[in-house]
């Protein structure tokens, strides 16, 4: 049975309370046992070793609430419009296969190296799902299902396949990584299948990832049927519908507390909100993403004052230009006018109860999994989290801990 550590820095930021000068976490069997003043901490815990870092601050680490890990920065596609990216996208698909692995697991390694310890990551049919075990992140895999591939199945076949196919994933895995489905958005899978994959995976209790009203290509594809998402599918014959796309989620049974629509970044006005607040689903916010493929800017602020849960995600590197959440979360405070604390409880705490595990990880709380930071930062100023963000964001991550373990020491390469 592993030891018990102690780890501290000058500043220790557990988001659920205030900092802590000179603070620590004592580590036992990958979870937090204790928090508080470094002198305290190791005083009733005498026996543990001690791994202080006097000129940084530990944060809990990142929780990236949506992303894919499969694709690489180099050969991304052009961004400006959503439909000429994706039409882009599709196309390099075939060319892609041969280097979707190693993509995932850079990919891996770069959000690892910037404090994160959680990743809710999406991929065809789950295929990133190794390379996210071997990062040594807890989180989860999302199997995304293209109906389109089924030869013209029944979407009851449809969904009772990768529904099998996703139980059949989840064995053998670490205890901190889990394997779910997808319903990829409203252009790509029928209202049949989505509404039957959110009910069935709702009834056996898990989460469900959903890309929804992220373009305002999707908007007009569901409201009208036309424009470049109908063009790329050569069909609408489930849009042009007359209505938002979230309207249109909410009346196939798309939104719940265990759903987490990621971008909401195009037609989400007042009555949009008031339907995802009403229904209690999750957002997942990922403004570099918006920004590049043209497709607005999310309401977080009006969101958030609702009581619809908001975290952050990076996306995929064909569409941002890192995995690194902290730096993801920096745009979102210069684009909502956050302060620091705000945005790294959006990091962290928040991003971990949009995945449905705020109970286990994003703050530094005994009983919590011990995931956390320590960012080269000793913050002097009247906005310290910002000090915090800004440095994580900026490369200043010096070592990852999730479930106890050293994930990523840079002193050590
Ligand atoms: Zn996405």
């Amino acid at each position: 049975m592993p030891e018990a550590a102690i780890f501290a820095a000058g500043t220790l930021m557990p988001v659920s309370g205030p900092p802590i000068p000179d603070g620590a976490v004592l580590i036992q069997d990958g979870r937090i046992s204790a928090v508080g003043p470094l002198a305290e901490v190791s005083r009733a815990n005498p026996e543990a070793p001690v791994r202080f870092f006097p000129r940084s601050t530990i944060v809990p680490g990142a929780v990236n609430a949506h992303a894919h890990l499969g694709f690489r920065t180099k050969d991304a596609p052009p961004g400006g419009t959503f439909s000429g990216w994706l039409t882009k996208l599709i196309e390099r698909l075939p060319e892609k296969e041969s280097w979707t692995a190693e993509a995932a697991r850079d990919s891996a390694r770069e959000a690892v190296e910037a404090g994160t310890t959680f990743m809710a990551e999406s991929s065809p049919y789950g295929e990133c799902l190794p390379q996210l075990v071997e990062s040594g992140m807890a989180g989860t895999v999302y199997a995304e299902f293209f109906p389109g591939d089924y030869d013209g199945a029944e979407p009851r076949d449809i969904v009772d396949s990768i529904i099998q196919r996703v139980q059949k994933m989840n064995d053998g895995l670490p205890p901190r990584v889990a394997a779910r489905v997808s319903v990829h958005s409203p252009y790509t899978v029928d209202p049949e299948s989505s509404r039957l994959a959110a009910r069935r995976t709702r009834e056996m209790g898990w989460t469900l990832a959903f890309h929804l009203s992220e373009s305002p290509e999707e908007v007009e594809f569901v409201r009208k049927g036309t424009g470049g998402l109908a063009d790329i599918f050569g069909s609408n014959a489930w849009g042009g519908v007359g209505v938002s796309p979230v309207r249109y989620a909410e009346g196939i049974e798309m939104l719940a507390p265990e759903t987490i629509a990621a971008h909401l970044a195009t037609g989400v006005g007042e009555e949009e909100v008031e339907i995802l607040a009403r229904t209690g689903v999750a957002a997942a916010h990922c403004p570099r993403s918006n920004e590049n493929l043209g497709c607005g800017v999310s309401p977080v602020p009006l969101m958030m004052e609702r009581g619809v849960r908001v975290g952050m995600g990076t996306d995929g590197l064909w569409s941002s230009p890192s995995m690194n959440l902290f730096e993801e979360t920096l745009v979102a405070l210069g684009l909502h006018g956050f302060d620091g604390a705000t945005a790294l409880r959006l990091a962290t705490l928040e991003g971990a109860r949009v995945v449905g595990v705020g109970g286990e990880t994003g703050s530094l709380e005994a009983g919590k999994w011990a995931d956390l930071a320590v960012v080269e930062v000793a913050p002097g100023g009247s906005d310290p989290e910002l000090e915090a963000v800004e440095a994580a964001a900026g490369g200043g991550v010096v070592a990852t801990v999730a479930g106890g373990d050293v994930i990523y020491n840079r002193a050590e390469g």
